[in-house]
């Protein structure tokens, strides 16, 4: 029975426990493990081999400015002043094996990319997530990636840009994550200079492509602009299934808004003094 039991002697003795690395020390040749339940320490501790993954982005010189990184995570992800679990490794225990996994999954080219770079100081705090109105709608798993919110949407297209070329669109642009982003990175900025990147290399979805196209045409000749006003109006008044209906994604969570009888130019030209 004990061979089943999760809490059992043999679970408590595995051979080997897979944690990240949160930071890792040039100076001290340390890498410290953020967690606030202890469960990356509980696995390192009983397992005869720990193997630590590191993104190499995740090095800083001296042990002087790890204080201010462990800092600055906690309080921009949970508001706490310092992680329960910042544990130290130097070196393996006696008689156990300690392995460090360095991964560049994408980095380097991600360094390469002057607009991009900056983003790879990213501490993973999350504050940029918390603060972002599409992601406090649509949660994480809406952006297919590993990395959500407004940070993994610039970073995944860097792996993938068939892929995750979605994503830079996924975007108000308020500012609002690169305002609460403790390590100051131009997260709305990047989004924007993505959106370009990705129209220019031809990665846009195509029915984005098409309907900029259409705006374009419509936005850039007044006369089209106002007759397509108006017939939108006619239509959401007269015959509103044209525009509600299952095929329009707005409608199928929300009521369409009221249609007013007259434009906002109509109503002008009638009321000015
Ligand atoms: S981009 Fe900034 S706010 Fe977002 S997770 Fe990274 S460090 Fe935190």
């Amino acid at each position: 029975m004990q061979r089943d039991c999760i809490y059992g002697r043999n679970s408590l003795t595995r051979r080997a426990a897979l944690t990240g690395i949160n930071f890792a020390v040039a100076e001290t040749g340390e890498f410290v493990v953020c967690t606030n339940e202890g469960n990356a320490d509980m696995g390192a501790h009983l397992a005869d081999v720990h193997i630590a993954c590191m993104g190499i982005e995740k090095l800083v010189p001296l042990k002087k400015h790890l204080g201010v990184f462990l800092r600055l995570l906690t309080r921009s992800a949970t508001g706490q002043p310092i992680t329960t679990y910042s544990s130290h490794f130097k070196k393996p225990r006696p008689g156990k094996e300690m392995h460090i996994v360095l991964v560049d999954n994408g980095r380097s080219v991600h360094l390469g990319r002057k607009e991009f770079r900056n983003s790879l100081k990213c501490i993973r705090c999350a504050a940029c997530f918390n603060t972002c109105p599409v992601y406090r709608r649509s949660g994480g798993h809406s952006y297919h990636t590993a990395v959500a919110g407004p940070i993994g949407s610039i970073l995944a297209p860097n792996l993938d840009r068939e892929k995750y070329g979605d994503l830079p669109f996924a975007s108000t642009l308020c500012g609002s994550c690169s305002n609460v982003c403790p390590v100051k990175i131009d997260i709305h900025e990047q989004l924007y200079k993505w959106r370009q990147v990705l129209v220019q290399s031809g990665h846009a979805p195509l029915a984005k492509k098409a309907a900029m196209k259409t705006m374009t045409w419509v936005l850039s000749n007044p006369s089209v602009y106002h007759g397509a006003g108006k017939m939108g109006r006619w239509f959401m008044l007269n015959a509103p299934f044209t525009v509600n209906n299952g095929m329009n994604p707005w409608y199928k969570q929300r009521d369409m808004p009221p249609v007013p009888k007259q434009s906002f130019g109509e109503w002008y030209k009638k009321n000015k003094k």
